[in-house]
């Protein structure tokens, strides 16, 4: 093994989302660089069972680099900690990592545009669930449904739980989705047991024996559509 390639004390895969960060750092493959003041790959634990999924950088986090730390990061926070979970024990980042200005909704080329990134991301870290926040996040791995009519579900999406639920912005604004936000997080712990028992975390570079199909549970799969 190359010791010099691999920096001291530092996992492959921390490494890996380091260099995904990097290149997201001098990223122009859409035009939100332009704007961009600091770009936000996403922070976390890299072995995090649950992978949160928001919209995009606004206006604290350009400034700072990091996702989630306005007011809608604030209430993640203590949506977290409700379920016994700091922010450092899951992984935290959006669909596209740079802000879209005026915190308007992204455009669909710049989600096509920084899909990649958010995909190598999920490969490396290989959470059990994912937690969609908003909709843009959930039109990733859910087209065409409704949050209202999905949101708290979790689904079996390309082999993966997927859960979505309301974006903490907009539950800020819009007290009564409030609630279901709270009552959706307290069954994350719930879900991830269920997504332990139908995979042992079976990586792609892992030789564990794959689920038999009449192991799957009964829950809707669904393909991975893009866009
Ligand atoms: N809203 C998001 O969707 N993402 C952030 O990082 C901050 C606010
Ligand atoms: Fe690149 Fe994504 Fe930033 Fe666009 S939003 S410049 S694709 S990192």
């Amino acid at each position: 093994m190359d010791a010099e390639v691999k920096p001291k004390g530092k996992s492959e895969k921390q490494a890996a989302l380091e260099e995904i960060a990097r290149e997201v750092s001098g990223c122009k493959n859409c035009t939100l660089h332009q704007t961009r003041k600091k770009s936000v790959p996403g922070t976390g634990h890299v072995d995090a069972d649950i992978m949160l999924i928001g919209e995009g950088p606004g206006f604290h986090e350009n400034e700072q680099g990091l996702p989630f730390v306005g007011a809608a990061g604030k209430l993640l926070d203590e949506l977290l900690s409700g379920i016994g979970l700091k922010r450092a024990d899951v992984f935290i980042t959006n669909v596209v990592k740079c802000r879209p200005p005026g915190n308007r909704d992204p455009e669909p080329q710049e989600l096509i545009a920084c899909n990649a990134y958010l995909d190598h991301q999920i490969q490396i870290i290989n959470p059990k669930i994912i937690v969609t926040l908003g909709r843009f996040s959930m039109a990733k791995f859910m087209p065409n449904v409704k949050i209202t009519q999905v949101h708290g579900q979790a689904r079996w999406v390309d082999n993966r739980l997927i859960v979505a639920m309301y974006h903490p912005a907009a539950a800020l604004h819009q007290g009564s989705l409030k609630p279901a936000l709270e009552q959706d997080f307290k069954k994350l712990p719930g879900m991830i047991d269920s997504a332990s028992q139908r995979s042992e975390k079976s990586r792609p570079e892992q030789t564990n024996p794959k689920p038999k199909d009449d192991e799957q549970p009964p829950a809707k799969p669904q393909q991975l559509t893009l866009f």
